[in-house]
């Protein structure tokens, strides 16, 4: 009986060394999966500022525009805070890269204030496409706690897919800011796009999901942004909602509640 209890015992410790390294290697792999999904829509961010900077740069050799001395400052902050971005954009993927995790560094902002230097700069960067971009503040208690590095590219995804997936004439972008009636802060983000059929709406915050009509559009993406978007948000204790009719437009929701301010 005491051999019998003794093999019980080693074939327990042998299957619990099992799962445990078993349970390892899924940890691991997922970490090793969610680490290169954040560099690959990371790393699709740079064209962003960059794209910014050579516009804001081209404007800057630009003799009529020159002409007037009021056009440079605006130009040269621009130019600044792109660089800047830029520069954590690279020290992000390469943190990323080392501690295989996302740390958020939380600090208050006024979002208004945030989303108008924002809108300066993406305003610049669509300077050549048909673009009604208008910003609405509804509300002033704007006072919120967020990682503003990650915060702004989750933004910008949104925006980029509001331009992206929008075949009119004129493009419409309006982004508001207002508190629901619960108090809580909320930033909608509405397009007049192509939108989101009732079946794509279910799978658009799953990693590698494009909705098909999109092949329509002929647009390029990897189907990662609103995956990063949805993690953001969940790592801020926030929540986010899309409503979407085909052909008339889509509006995300991001809902910061009272308590996480
Ligand atoms: P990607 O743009 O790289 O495909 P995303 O994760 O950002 O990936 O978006 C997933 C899918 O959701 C897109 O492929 C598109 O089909 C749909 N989608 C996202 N945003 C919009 C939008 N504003 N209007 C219409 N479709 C959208």
């Amino acid at each position: 009986s005491m051999t019998f209890s003794l093999s019980l015992l080693s074939i327990l410790i042998v299957v619990t060394l099992f799962f445990v390294t078993f349970r390892n290697w899924v940890k691991q792999k997922k970490l090793s999966e969610m680490k290169s999904d954040f560099i690959n829509n990371i790393t699709h961010e740079l064209h962003t500022p960059l794209a910014t900077i050579i516009v804001a740069n081209k404007n800057l050799q630009n003799g009529r525009i020159l002409e007037r001395k009021e056009n440079i400052q605006p130009l040269t902050d621009v130019i600044q805070r792109q660089s800047e971005r830029l520069k954590i954009l690279i020290d992000e993927v390469l943190d990323i890269a080392s501690t295989n995790r996302i740390v958020l560094d939380k600090k208050e902002y006024r979002l208004n204030d945030l989303l108008d230097e924002l809108l300066l700069d993406y305003r610049l960067k669509l300077m050549d496409t048909n673009i009604e971009l208008v910003f609405h503040k509804e509300t002033d208690k704007d006072l919120a706690r967020f990682d503003k590095f990650h915060f702004t590219t989750m933004l910008l995804n949104i925006f980029d897919n509001a331009v992206k997936y929008n075949s009119n004439e004129i493009k419409k972008l309006a982004v508001t800011t207002r508190a629901d009636r619960h108090g809580d802060l909320q930033v909608l983000i509405q397009d007049n796009g192509i939108g989101i059929s009732s079946e794509d709406l279910k799978h658009v915050f799953e990693k590698f999901y494009r909705a098909p009509d999109q092949y329509k559009m002929q647009s390029k993406g990897l189907g990662l942004g609103l995956y990063y978007v949805r993690k953001i948000i969940d790592a801020h204790g926030w929540s986010i909602r899309v409503d979407s009719k085909p052909s008339k437009g889509s509006q995300f929701i991001i809902t910061i509640p009272h308590s996480n301010k």
